[in-house]
């Protein structure tokens, strides 16, 4: 694949930090910055929109799909994100995304966030990360995003309830036969637990621009 640039894919579950990691190494690196996990949040949304069960074949969602499906607000809830998981369960949702995929890097290059992006949409990126942390971390960084207080009275139950339902979608990600949840073999894994946002970016940085010597010389 001929392209004006490098890929860099960033991949790991739910919460552990990649989206905030990848739109800060595209800035460091001027390249263009892609969440795929807003393509099948907004084929999951057009899919709810449509009185429809996510877990039905919603393909005629995902070919239909508009920039503008992607841009809406309200796709970062508990239900699009358990119905995003659903409609990425499908192969045929899965093929009518990569070619918007593809074409996103073919410019410049790109660094593309998800699950499958090292290991199935470019299989030959220049660079492979793999973002991760425990359940427990994860969960504590989504609450307090979300505006959670640690000291309320039902902090602990809504921490364990969070907890339970990334694990349920991290199951559901990497138990499907499409494109599963994997860590890609020339993949370079980041444990964030005891990692702050700046540490993971300086220790991505310091991996990619490694790679691309090496890659491009
Ligand atoms: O990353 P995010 O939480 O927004 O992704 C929502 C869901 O979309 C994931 O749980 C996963 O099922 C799906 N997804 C995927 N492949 C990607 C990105 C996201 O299957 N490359």
């Amino acid at each position: 694949m001929t392209r004006g640039g490098p890929v860099i894919a960033v991949d790991g579950p739910a919460a552990a930090g990649k989206g905030t990691l990848a739109r800060r190494l595209a800035e460091a690196l001027d390249l263009p910055y892609l969440d795929t996990g807003l393509l099948y949040r907004a084929v999951g949304r057009l899919a709810l929109d449509a009185g429809q069960d996510p877990a039905q074949p919603a393909e005629r969602f995902a070919e239909a799909l508009m920039p503008a499906d992607m841009r809406r607000k309200d796709l970062r809830t508990p239900d699009v994100a358990l119905a995003a998981s659903k409609v990425a369960a499908q192969p045929a949702v899965r093929a009518a995304l990569v070619e918007t995929q593809h074409r996103f890097a073919t410019e410049r290059g790109a660094v593309l966030d998800g699950r499958d992006i090292g290991t199935a949409i470019f299989p030959d990126a220049d660079v492979k990360l793999f973002i991760t942390a425990s359940s427990a971390t994860r969960a504590l960084r989504r609450f307090l995003q979300s505006g959670g207080d640690p000291t309320a009275a039902d902090a602990q139950t809504r921490l364990r309830e969070m907890e339970e339902a990334l694990h349920a979608r991290d199951e559901a990600d990497a138990s499907r036969e499409s494109a599963p949840l994997r860590v890609a073999d020339d993949a370079h894994v980041i444990e964030t637990d005891t990692l702050d946002a700046q540490a993971v970016l300086a220790e991505a940085l310091r991996v990619t621009r490694e790679r691309l010597v090496a890659v491009r010389g």
